[in-house]
């Protein structure tokens, strides 16, 4: 083929174009599951949408990818308002945070304060970064509900909330649920397997019995799911325990595997191999 000189810009051009962080979102769409009269989920790419509705406005828990505001906001139309008054981040990462430059300026965003340190400190804009910070617990009473936002010290991450609606028998637990999945524990950022287990505890111990729970990743989930997951943490964690005791390399136990029945728990964002290695870091740190 004879060489054109006009096709090289093109193709370097077309290049820089095709990973784009727009594309990977272009075939995205916002589901919304309702959950009462005035809560309901949003499913879209990235940690679950809460959105609490009503008389004062929009609450919104977490704000997926910036691609993806325009879309979230479109949906959030059909609760009466394409903004929230009050946005809470469950924790920094940017698949619950990445709307914030959007949502910002017009939401009061809430958060842990380690949160807000971990935005500034990865460069978000100032109008995303929250403008409520707290340290153990802020109660939120909006729409006639009242929402206990508690912080779970060094689990997912060392600034994790969950959001309990007390009137309406919701909570959102951002990523301390993965329902159904290995889960990521981010150990470079404050988190820790055995806390992380006894944040779930506390969670199984108190919620009421008849909840919907909305998990950081994965479908609606009840109390049963939350117990499920409980287990599944604590014999996977008690496996790798003994296997370090009995003087095990992490290359022999992630030959070794885990057993056959927690194979479905692996196919989502964390195999196998990875929650091997996360358990096996947490414990020997
Ligand atoms: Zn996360």
């Amino acid at each position: 083929m004879k060489f054109r000189w006009w096709a090289a810009p093109l193709f370097a051009l077309c290049i820089a174009m095709v990973p784009s962080m727009q594309d990977r979102f272009a075939g995205v769409e916002i589901e919304a599951i309702e959950l009462t009269d005035n809560i309901s989920m949003l499913i879209g790419a990235g940690g679950n949408i809460a959105v609490h509705h009503g008389e004062d406005g929009l609450f919104m828990i977490d704000d997926q990818f910036e691609p993806l505001a325009e879309k979230i906001q479109a949906a959030l139309q059909q609760f009466g308002d394409d903004l929230p008054t009050y946005l809470l981040n469950t924790h920094h990462h940017g698949d619950h945070t990445g709307g914030n430059p959007e949502f910002g300026p017009k939401a009061s965003v809430i958060a842990h304060a380690s949160v807000r340190q971990r935005l500034v400190d990865n460069g978000m804009v100032r109008a995303g970064l929250p403008e409520i910070t707290y340290e153990d617990s802020v109660t939120l009473h909006f729409n006639g509900d009242t929402v206990q936002i508690r912080h779970f010290p060094h689990a997912h991450t060392d600034g994790d909330s969950v959001a309990i609606f007390e009137n309406s028998q919701v909570a959102h637990l951002g990523d301390l649920f993965f329902s159904g999945r290995f889960p990521f524990i981010d150990l470079d950022s404050g988190g820790s397997v055995a806390s992380y287990i006894d944040a779930i505890e506390e969670l199984v111990d108190t919620l009421p019995e008849d909840v919907q729970i909305i998990p950081g990743h994965g479908p609606l989930s009840n109390l049963d799911d939350l117990r499920d997951y409980f287990e599944m943490l604590t014999e996977t964690s008690d496996l790798v325990q003994e296997r370090i005791d009995a003087g095990k390399s992490l290359s022999e136990m992630t030959r070794e595997g885990l057993p056959e029945k927690f194979a479905e728990w692996g196919t989502g964002f964390i195999n196998e191999e990875r929650w091997i290695q996360i358990l096996h870091r947490s414990a020997t740190d």
